[in-house]
């Protein structure tokens, strides 16, 4: 029989009856069940998080501190079981299912770290005035499927920091592991202040309008941020929204091929290219575009597609069949236009599981839906340039902003092209790494406001100013 999963509502694990079947994207079996929640489950979770919040708001930060070092002890202590769980509902390879389990464990130890301190803003003779951040309230939390597990703790961790109590939505695509997750941690926190629910979906809108929700802290494309940003603002809510890139690698001529050629690889291909901060534009300079491209090829061709589950896989499937369909319209597009591929272009419809060859492209124009739109999978255009003016200014023309990423011998030197890119983080010689302290915060149509870092926290809280004359009235 498959196993149903509950859902966390004021401290007890629950269904409703009805339930949404969850697929292994490498075989397309059911692998688990998770509840399929409507409105009336909604309000019950809201409900049990708005009676939690005035109590776990009067906590202090120490208190909250040590439950969540309790938190991560949990997870860590289960991570072999999470990381099959997250690899048969996602399909990232085990090696990298085991790392998304590791991040949560550090962000859970690292991000309450950071500083909630009330500054005093004036002591003047006149007046004694100062700063404290008071939550926000209640979060509803919404989170994608590609690092369903470390994107719900970066959202968990810092609202309940700051004193916000909880309703948290995974992607439908992918809930298990952060169910079970639910049910390991079900004790550790007072009932309501942190709620996980699923649903299809309708759930989703029915989150984002509820009036009894404060603030919606959510990662997924901007197309949904939109729809997000357009329903809190029927009543105001606070609203942080993790969006969409087409992050553009620069390779400059006098980059090291051998080094870079297998690092450009997996800023690319990493998770099967899910990853908002992938490498989705490659600029080569064109010194050196036919080494690096051979090269870039000939690593593409030896790395093994399959299941995550199985020995030696190091590219898992497309985590679902629409994004699936929309990765191979993608390729079937540079197809029909002609381009030229160096690696993958075919893909066999007869094997089970949302299976996609390795694609390279061979210097596809600007205007191709390839380089133009997020691929969000594992199909890399690269292309080539002749001048620092032109890369930075072709880097710079999306609506998109999130990160970008330089490569190069003189890192130092590099800096000054970094600072010209649009966007909210830039890597010199490596990519993807976020740090707890840092904030990640996308440019333009690729976010609005911070996740991580003391910006992102303090995101979960209003500023109130207290004020004291120092002339008794
Ligand atoms: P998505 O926007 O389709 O879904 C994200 C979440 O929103 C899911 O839980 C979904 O059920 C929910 N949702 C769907 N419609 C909704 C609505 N109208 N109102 C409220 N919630 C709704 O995104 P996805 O396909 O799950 O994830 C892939 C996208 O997420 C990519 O564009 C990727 O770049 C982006 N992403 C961004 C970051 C970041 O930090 N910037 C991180 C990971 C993924």
């Amino acid at each position: 029989m498959t196993t149903q999963y509950k859902n966390l509502i004021n401290g007890e694990l629950v269904d409703n009856g009805q339930w949404i079947d969850v697929v292994n994207p490498a075989n397309e079996q059911v692998i688990g069940q998770v509840p399929d929640c409507g409105q009336a489950d909604l309000d019950k979770a809201v409900a049990a998080a708005r009676a939690a919040f005035p109590t776990w708001k009067k906590t202090s930060v120490e208190e909250r501190r040590a439950l969540f070092a309790k938190m991560a002890d949990i997870i860590k202590a289960n991570s072999d079981e999470l990381m099959r769980l997250l690899t048969s509902e996602q399909g990232k390879p085990h090696m990298q299912a085991g790392s998304e389990i590791a991040g949560c464990v550090g962000m859970t130890r690292a991000l309450p770290m950071l500083n909630l301190e009330e500054k005093i803003t004036e002591d003047s003779d006149k007046r004694l005035s100062r700063t404290r951040r008071v939550p926000v309230g209640v979060v509803g939390g919404i989170v994608p499927w590609n690092f369903p597990v470390l994107m719900a703790i970066q959202k968990i961790v810092p609202a309940l920091l700051s004193g916000c109590t909880m309703v948290l939505k995974p992607s439908p695509f992918t809930p298990l592991a952060t169910l079970r997750l639910a049910e390991l941690v079900a004790g550790v926190f007072p009932p309501g202040v942190l709620n996980i629910i699923t649903g299809g979906d309708a759930l989703g809108p029915m989150l984002t309008a509820h009036p009894d929700i404060d603030k919606i802290t959510f990662t997924g494309s901007t197309a949904t941020g939109k729809r997000v940003m357009e329903s809190a603002s029927k009543d105001l809510k606070r609203i942080t929204l993790e969006l969409g890139g087409n992050d553009a690698a620069i390779v400059l001529p006098d980059a090291d091929v051998a080094k870079v050629a297998e690092k450009l690889f997996w800023a690319s291909f990493y998770n099967a290219g899910q990853v908002c901060i992938a490498a989705k534009r490659i600029y080569i300079h064109e010194d050196i575009y036919d080494e690096l491209s051979g090269a870039i090829a000939a690593y593409a061709k030896a790395v093994k597609v399959g299941d995550g589950a199985e020995q030696g896989t190091a590219i898992g499937p497309i985590q679902n069949k629409p994004q699936y369909k929309r990765v191979l319209e993608l390729i079937q597009d540079a197809k029909d236009k002609g381009y030229k591929f160096l690696a993958g272009g075919d893909h066999d419809p007869s094997i089970p599981g949302y299976f996609v060859p390795v694609t390279v492209l061979d210097n596809p124009p600007e205007d191709a839906r390839i380089v133009a739109e997020e691929q969000f999978g594992p199909v890399m255009p690269l292309m080539k340039f002749s001048t620092i003016n032109e890369v930075i200014s072709r880097a710079n023309a999306s609506d998109y902003g999130l990160a970008g990423s330089i490569w190069t011998s003189n890192p130092e030197a590099a800096v000054e092209v970094a600072e010209q890119l649009e966007t909210g983080t830039v890597w010199i010689n490596e990519s993807m790494h976020l740090a707890p302290n840092a904030p990640f915060a996308g440019h333009k149509q690729s976010g609005f406001g911070a996740e991580l870092g003391e910006e992102g926290l303090l995101e979960f809280t209003y500023p109130q100013v207290i004020t004291i004359a120092r002339e008794a009235a």
